[in-house]
């Protein structure tokens, strides 16, 4: 008899006819005698709606009301679920967040899980119930309704998988699984059986959006192995967990694309000491997140001088470029040239640590496409380019067939 965790996502619950489907998935896993905590976010669109709502009323209103409305999106689908399951004959009860035992710190709209005494829920699965938890919300330890932040839901599930020490944390959702690339970019994608935590993390950090970044860490830290996969049919999906061993003979797990980002060069900034940090520092303070960085070999002996480019998130690109012009007068930089039109195209793999030429062979595919590379960073398990964003596509669908068979 295995404790299962499950979650739904939005599209997985979107109206009456797919939470039907839902609880009919949830008794037949309960006949096979197992266990089930069932955990949902709100109908596909519904947070968006109530966002948009509470700023009609106001551009920036409070985030402790913020969080009392949007907890209303997961509380109905809870109470439907539990419903459709009573339909079914199957004993079912809904907890909210809070009910749940999920306590969070007091920070609201992104609030970290600190702890969970899942009391109700282990009652509740002894007096053979089907249990639905709330996804996304939770309370302070004064008893304030609070929000994990967007997609939170994933991380409710991944969370609960380990206060309750579950057999298994399945995460279903509106695609089969995680793919080698994004299958509207890439043709040749194809879902992968399994993937690390690592991996996944670099993916996601690299602009594909499988799950909630937060929820992976989390995941890693507790070693929750989870599987994700559709609701929309019976297919095995991929398996997220510890790095083993033979996943080093893959070189490349993965190829994303993010068209999410700008770069800014500033040309000419003066080569000493405190540059860069008064820069950096500048942007941070503006809560600006800045990913990747190069700077050059400075040039000019008397008053040597560098050029320094980074990229932003497309939208901070007008707020950065405020942030450095206004820095201009002190640090005496000659120019800034900001770039929309990139895209940031990375291949994943653990297998990088233990296999060479993996950036040789991805620069010399590119170069045969006649793409220019603009920017490359690296890490141990990533190899990321920056290229004209009107070839990005170009670009991604050449390297993923030249490393993914
Ligand atoms: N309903 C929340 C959102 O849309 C949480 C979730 O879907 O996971 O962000
Ligand atoms: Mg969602």
């Amino acid at each position: 008899m295995a404790l299962i965790v499950q979650k739904y996502g939005g599209t997985s619950v979107a109206n009456t006819e797919r939470i039907k489907n839902v609880a009919a998935r949830v008794a037949r896993y309960r006949e096979r005698g197992d266990r089930l905590v069932v955990v949902v976010s709100a109908m596909s669109g519904v947070t968006d709606n109530l966002i948009r709502l509470a700023k009609e009323i106001m551009p920036l209103p409070s985030e402790r009301e913020l969080d009392v409305l949007l907890a209303t999106g997961e509380q109905t689908t809870i109470a439907l679920t539990a419903m459709a399951l009573h339909a079914l004959g199957v004993p079912a009860v809904s907890l909210t967040g809070a009910q749940a035992g999920i306590v969070t710190d007091r920070v609201h709209t992104k609030a970290k899980i600190m702890n969970i005494t899942p009391r109700q829920v282990h009652a509740l699965l002894d007096s053979g119930h089907v249990v639905i938890v709330a996804g996304f919300q939770g309370q302070t330890q004064e008893g304030q309704i609070t929000t994990l932040g967007r997609g939170g839901s994933d991380l409710t599930a991944i969370a609960l998988a380990a206060a309750l020490k579950a057999d298994l944390c399945q995460i279903f959702t509106d695609v089969d699984g995680i793919y080698t690339a994004d299958p509207r970019v890439v043709p040749t994608a194809r879902k992968l059986d399994e993937v690390a935590y690592d991996e996944l993390l670099e993916l996601a950090g690299a602009g594909a959006k499988v799950m909630q970044l937060r929820s992976v860490e989390f995941a890693k830290k507790f070693g929750v192995v989870f599987e994700v996969r559709s609701s929309m049919n019976d297919n095995p999906g991929t398996i997220v967990k510890e790095e083993t061993k033979s996943m080093e003979g893959v070189v490349v797990r993965g190829v994303s694309l993010d068209k999410n980002q700008a770069k800014i060069t500033l040309i000419g900034v003066p080569d000493r000491p405190g540059v860069s940090a008064r820069i950096f520092q500048a942007l941070a303070d503006a809560a600006i997140n800045v990913d990747m960085i190069v700077q050059n070999v400075s040039h000019g002996t008397a008053h040597p001088a560098t050029d320094l480019s980074f990229t932003v998130d497309k939208p901070d690109l007008l707020k950065a470029r405020k942030v450095i012009e206004g820095l201009k007068a002190e640090l005496g930089f000659s120019q800034l040239l900001a770039d929309e039109t990139i895209a940031k195209l990375s291949i994943v793999g653990v297998g990088m640590r233990s296999h060479s030429g993996v950036a040789a062979k991805m620069f010399t595919t590119l170069a045969r496409e006649g793409i220019n590379i603009e920017m490359i960073s690296t890490s141990e398990i990533k190899i990321t380019v920056v290229v004209n964003s009107a070839r990005g596509e170009q670009a991604a669908r050449a390297v993923h067939d030249a490393f993914i068979t």
